[in-house]
């Protein structure tokens, strides 16, 4: 075992690690972990654009991108910190294009925008050009420009390690503390895939930024290494997470496959029709059409679908309409995704519409966070040396929906903000607090226990029937039993999870052992997703059920928190309980409490969404 010291360690290389090392390593000694290659992280796949009110070319305010942005999370989002993201975005967009981010441009040389879902002047009165984008590459141009600051900012990478446990002083599956008694977080346990070697790093302050949770479906545009690692460690440290059940569905997944087709498709002009060539979205959305929020064109397509006007031989997805579009438009603005259209389905974009079907895409929920990025064990104290950032993160900027283009943002404010922070709360802290006698014990146990085990079920399996149950019983369309049944696979599937063994028990390059302890963490995610949809009755974003069709502001306008306490607790979660939220689901040896936290509301009433 190898121990380092550091001020602040991040666990993450995509986009909000990075921007936060830049941060952070001007005023600390700062090392970045991250269990993939830098420039492999998810965020380097994003393609439609980054969303900042520049006005570039057309008439725009922060004012209208926080009113969309909470519009468009159903007002779930909580608002001060809406109005961070609308406002720090221009920003954020000039400290890419000054790090030499290669921004498409207007003719007259300014960084050219254009439109996405949900994204308006005037607060809906139309669709506003507000996305910055490089082609359909954006994430692939972040990504890069950020590691290559990094590097030249000296940065230290520790890369193809993998953070299997998070240390704190206190245990807080098992210890009840007072209200404001002091949390702190010491460091983290990593296991170095080249070697097997286990590295315990020692840090003043932590930040978090390990990206989503989309392989917990199978049909998903995320990377197969987005097993919500961070969510699920912090959770198993008895932290909270938040607003689980609102998982986003992307309208345009490649039919059958689930790879994205970016929403610049439709920025571009795209329509989406159904088999009598219908552009249903007329119907769904009058005023911006293809280009409404996430939830309700996925929605819509997936009702055209059960009514019958689905288009294929089994009738079972719509069409995503280019082909009145100049092909040298496409080139241009889309390359990459027509490519894929060609390569997976071997339909050519110019002359033939796309089979296009929702697919999960985005967890809205996370490890919760103040505006600095702070780690919130429940509802109103923090973890001290905690941050968290990026997607695994819910601070909450996107409520029960994001908007396109808020995430490469939301990425870059509050990589930014929770790498300033943890830097100068690090030059606070004199000494690094003591980890506890064997750090590594947890970790080197579950390792040697999974290694050793003789034959026993084998992880695909056990995965494929998760992503299975959950794309059949949690997906755009959910119901109490649909949710119950999900349920209950879970539980199977975490008691065949106990006897699952890995055919290579060697030291150097264990994926195979690495990604059994994934299927843990993905097991543990999809529990909370579905026990936090299963309680929340009501009809909101992402999350439709259809025994509750409603919104239901009056018992519903609350975050949850879900909490994994041993079966012995007490039923009732520390901070805000309320109502509705009070609720838990017991099994043989914990159980997952829900509670609740306040939404922030600062100017804007909740309406009725229409578009
Ligand atoms: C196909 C696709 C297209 C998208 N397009 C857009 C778009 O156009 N606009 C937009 O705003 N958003 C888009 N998104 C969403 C957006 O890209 C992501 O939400 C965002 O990039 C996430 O960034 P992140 O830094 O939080 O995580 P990631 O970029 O996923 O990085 C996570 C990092 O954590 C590390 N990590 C994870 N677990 C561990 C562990 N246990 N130990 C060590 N390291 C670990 C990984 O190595 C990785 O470096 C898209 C997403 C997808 C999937």
């Amino acid at each position: 075992m190898q121990t380092h010291q550091y001020d602040v360690v991040i666990v993450g290389a995509g986009g909000a690690g990075m921007r936060a090392a830049l941060e952070a390593s001007k005023e600390a000694r700062t090392a970045v972990i991250s269990k993939l290659y830098p420039t492999r992280s998810h965020t380097g796949a994003a393609q439609g654009g980054m969303a900042a009110a520049l006005a570039n070319v057309e008439d725009d305010n922060w004012e209208w991108h926080t009113f969309d942005t909470v519009k468009g999370g159903d007002y779930l989002v909580d608002q001060d910190a809406a109005e961070i993201l609308a406002k720090e975005a221009i920003d954020s967009v000039l400290d890419l294009e000054r790090m030499g981010l290669p921004f498409n441009r207007t003719p007259e040389g300014r960084i050219d925008q254009r439109r996405f879902g949900g994204h308006t002047r005037d607060h809906g009165q139309a669709a506003v050009r507000r996305a910055c984008y490089a082609a359909d590459r954006t994430g692939h141009m972040i990504l890069q420009t950020l590691y290559q600051n990094c590097v030249k900012q000296d940065v230290e990478f520790f890369n193809e390690f993998y953070v299997l446990d998070l240390l704190t002083d206190h245990d807080l599956t098992t210890e009840e503390l007072e209200d404001g008694a002091e949390v702190n977080a010491t460091g983290v346990v990593a296991y170095d895939l080249a070697s097997g070697e286990i590295h315990v790093f020692q840090a003043k302050a932590i930040i978090f930024a390990t990206g989503g949770a989309g392989k917990i479906f199978k049909t998903t545009s995320n990377a197969h290494t987005l097993t919500g690692d961070g969510m699920a460690l912090a959770y198993r440290r008895g932290l909270p997470l938040e607003d689980m059940e609102f998982f986003q569905f992307h309208p345009t997944g490649l039919a059958g496959l689930g790879i994205l087709l970016s929403e610049a498709a439709r920025g571009e002009g795209g329509i989406l029709r159904n088999s009598d060539g219908e552009r249903f979205m007329e119907r769904y959305a009058p005023t911006i059409k293809d280009l409404a929020p996430r939830d309700i064109v996925a929605r819509s397509m997936a009702n055209e679908v059960r009514e019958g006007r689905g288009a294929g031989p089994n009738k079972d997805y719509v069409l995503l309409d280019l082909t009145h579009l100049e092909p040298a438009h496409i080139d241009a603005k889309l390359p990459d995704i027509t490519e894929f259209a060609r390569t997976y389905l071997g339909i050519e974009p110019y002359t033939e519409p796309v089979p296009v079907f929702p697919t999960a895409h985005y967890a809205m929920g996370g490890v919760p966070t103040n505006v600095s990025g702070e780690v919130l064990r429940d509802g109103h104290n923090v973890v001290k040396g905690l941050y968290a950032a990026g997607e695994v993160a819910c601070v909450s900027v996107h409520g029960s929906n994001r908007l396109g283009t808020n995430s490469l943002l939301d990425i870059n404010v509050f990589g930014k903000r929770s790498g300033r922070s943890a830097a100068a709360y690090a030059k606070t802290v004199a000494q690094h607090l003591d980890l506890p006698e064997n750090p590594a014990a947890r970790v080197e146990a579950q390792l040697a226990e999974m290694r050793d085990r003789p034959d026993g079920d084998r992880v695909a399996d056990v995965r494929k029937a998760l992503q299975e149950t959950m794309d059949a019983n949690a997906q755009v369309f959910r119901t109490a039993d649909s949710l119950n049944q999900a349920l209950s696979d879970i539980r199977e599937l975490q008691q065949r999870y106990r006897n699952v063994s890995v055919q290579d028990k060697g030291k150097l390059f264990n994926t195979d052992l690495l990604e059994a302890i994934e299927l843990g963490f993905l097991l543990d995610i999809a529990e909370v997703t579905v026990v936090a949809a299963l309680n929340r009755k009501e009809s909101r974003g992402g999350h439709y059920r259809e025994d509750f069709p409603n919104r239901d502001d009056a018992n519903y306008m609350l975050h949850t928190m879900a909490y994994r306490r041993p079966t012995a607790a007490p039923d009732v979660a520390e901070g805000h309980v309320e109502g509705y939220f009070d609720h838990v689901e017991s099994f043989d040896d914990y159980k997952v409490v829900l509670g609740s936290k306040t939404v922030t509301q600062t100017r804007y009433e909740p309406m009725e969404r229409k578009y």
